[in-house]
């Protein structure tokens, strides 16, 4: 990867502002977490000094006086603290753990939660979904994110304490003089001395940590290249896994495709991919300039406090304190300055988190109230509209004008591509026109409130989605419903002698995923369902997107013998392939290229010569006809 691909380390400006922005989200949402976080890492940094202190004591006590009582009552306290001390911890751990239930789902429904609530059309823009999509690799291929950021706050609170607990146990090391009668050895009390040990000391305490960054930030920096590998093996890796996939797999020799991507292309991770090649150079070799550098000043320490020991310094006892309470120091200073360096680099991350969260909706809500009629008299308009999906230069749809009469049976036919579901998108506001106003009765649809709106519709789309909950839930599209008029719309889309069949009826699991006993329907009988959720939400407009694609021939005369039974007064649109279905609708609309290019009944259309409705009415009556033959 060329350097000019790589990812840049944000500033220490924004690291800190994006880091306080979370702290703030956090303790907005769950404040207790928040303090009891803190108060474990204090108390996780502070309380080893306790054992190291009340240890050199009892040591110098043993190597000096040795009175009985004394040390007595220093192994007591030793023994009462370190007793106190975990069971404060478990106290503290289970706080926690108390505060932390739902943690998991907490610091991912952020995402979640903005989906649900962000405009349509910036869902369907394929930014929106790459940008989820490398906040999840991010996450869950690298460990970069939010909630990493959490645990390094955590982390560099816990080195801050332990390096000022190592400090305030390590002062008197440089205070405590080596006595006259030591000779040479008194050149350890020259600030000459001390002066360039400590500097040697501080730079190997900074040096070490940013080698170690310096080495971790080639994995960040290369995240892209992360996470296309992440990607590809999250797509190719676990293909054979799935059952609605498998018969595909086999017919097409999908095995060799994946075994392809799995092995050459994502070879990202392999011994002689991307990482393992940063591995074997500066990647390594910064890492291992840093465990070194820590070796040498635990050395360094080692030496010096001996030396001091040895001529006389202090005894045994303050000996074992300082080795402990400096290593502990180096330890913490150590990691406070890598854990500020992954902070910083974790922080593009992060911001790539609140980048996402951030985005404001585009649509203009409106909060005029549709209001209720019970005639249904909403009459929608169309005024040369012209539509272009953003980031397109293409225009979908081109001056379409059109009013909906109530109560009127559409049919909206055409070649595919030419703009038929665009048009029905737009007409259910799922994205707004680039040019012209759609009205309803009389005003332009965007003053009116989003969900009063939304309200007006019941739509089959082609690709629409059930859930694996129980049919009943499905219909409703609601946990708690009118069991009888479920029932009642099933069997008015077709579904009445299946759901007969079903031993539990409403209650059957659509899918096995949540319910060992639930059914997996066919293709159509999803389709009479979603028919049957379309009837039950019984809005004043009905549109159907190919409603009886995935129905057998006997089930879809049923469906449209039965069709103004189902239809009653609502102002129905119909999309459909198949003309010779069309017939029963009051009007056609034909689409071609983005235009309106006829409209009228059937047998009008039908008869227009050079007409694009005549030419596809022909083109499948031929194709019956050469069938029959
Ligand atoms: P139809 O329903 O008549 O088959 P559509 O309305 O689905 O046609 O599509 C019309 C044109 O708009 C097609 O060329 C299609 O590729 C394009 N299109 C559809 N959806 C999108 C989208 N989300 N982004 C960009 N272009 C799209």
């Amino acid at each position: 990867m060329s350097r000019k691909n790589q990812k840049k380390l944000s500033s220490w400006r924004e690291t800190w502002s994006i880091t306080g922005k979370l702290l703030r989200l956090i303790r907005r949402d769950r404040p207790r977490v928040l303090a009891l976080r803190i108060l474990r890492d204090i108390w996780s940094a502070l309380t080893p000094y306790v054992g190291i202190w009340l240890s050199a004591l009892i040591i110098e006590e043993l190597a000096g006086s040795r009175n009985p009582d004394t040390l007595f009552r220093l192994v007591l306290a030793a023994l009462l603290s370190a007793a106190a001390i975990a069971l404060a911890g478990a106290f503290l751990n289970r706080a926690m753990a108390v505060e932390n239930a739902g943690w998991y789902y907490y610091i991912r429904k952020f995402l979640s939660d903005k989906m649900l609530d962000l405009d349509y059309c910036i869902v369907d823009e394929t930014r929106t979904q790459s940008m989820l999509s490398t906040i999840y690799q991010n996450q869950n291929g690298g460990g970069w994110g939010m909630e990493r950021a959490l645990s390094l706050v955590d982390s560099l609170i816990s080195s801050l304490f332990t390096l000022l607990g190592g400090i305030a146990l390590t002062v008197t090391l440089f205070t405590n003089r080596v006595p006259a009668g030591a000779g040479n050895m008194t050149f350890l009390n020259s600030p000459l001395f001390l002066f360039p040990l400590l500097a040697v000391m501080l730079a190997v305490i900074f040096l070490a940590p940013m080698l170690s960054n310096k080495s971790d930030s080639y994995f960040a920096l290369n995240s892209d290249v992360h996470n296309m590998a992440n990607r590809l093996f999250g797509h190719f890796g676990f293909l054979g896994y799935r059952n609605e996939r498998a018969a595909d797999v086999r017919i097409y020799r999908q095995d060799i495709l994946c075994k392809k991507y799995n092995y050459d292309k994502t070879s990202t991770f392999n011994s002689k991919g991307h990482f393992a090649k940063l591995a074997r150079g500066p990647m390594g070799l910064y890492s291992s300039a840093s465990a070194a550098v820590s070796g040498i000043l635990t050395g360094v320490i080692y030496v010096f406090v001996c030396l001091k020991a040895w001529a006389g310094a202090f005894g045994i006892g303050m000996t074992t304190q300082y080795i402990g309470a400096i290593t502990r120091f180096a330890t913490g200073l150590s990691s406070l300055i890598s854990h500020l360096g992954e902070i910083r680099i974790n922080t593009s991350f992060v911001k790539q988190v609140f980048d996402f969260l951030e985005q404001p909706n585009v649509m203009y809500q409106g909060s005029l109230t549709v209001e209720k009629r019970n005639d249904r008299q909403y009459e929608v308009e169309f005024r040369d509209v012209s539509f272009r999906y953003p980031g397109s230069e293409q225009y979908v749809l081109r001056h379409v004008n059109r009013k909906f009469r109530v109560g009127q049976r559409l049919a909206v036919v055409g070649p595919n591509g030419s703009g038929k579901t665009t048009f029905i998108k737009l007409l259910c506001r799922l994205y707004d026109p680039t040019e012209g106003t759609i009205l309803l009765n009389g005003f332009d649809i965007r003053k009116y409130d989003y969900r009063e709106y939304l309200s007006l519709f019941s739509v089959v789309f082609q690709d629409f989605v059930l859930t694996e909950m129980p049919l009943g839930e499905n219909v409703a599209a609601a946990a708690e419903y009118d069991s009888s008029l479920a029932r009642s719309c099933l069997e008015k889309a077709g579904f009445g002698e299946r759901l007969e069949s079903l031993p539990k009826g409403l209650d059957t699991f659509l899918g096995k995923t949540l319910d060992q006993e639930g059914v997996d329907m066919s293709g159509g009988e999803k389709q009479k369902i979603a028919l049957a959720r379309a009837l039950y939400k019984n809005s004043p407009f009905i549109v159907l997107d190919e409603p009886t694609a995935a129905l057998d021939p006997i089930a879809e005369a049923e469906i449209y013998s039965k069709f103004n039974e189902i239809i009653e007064d609502k102002t129905a649109i119909y999309i459909s392939h198949r003309l010779s279905s069309c017939k029963f609708c009051d009007e056609i609309l034909v689409f071609d290229k983005g235009n309106i290019v006829q409209q009228g009944k059937h047998e009008t259309l039908v008869s227009a010569e050079n007409g694009k409705y005549r030419e596809l009415w022909y083109a499948q009556a031929q194709y019956y006809a050469e069938k029959q033959a």
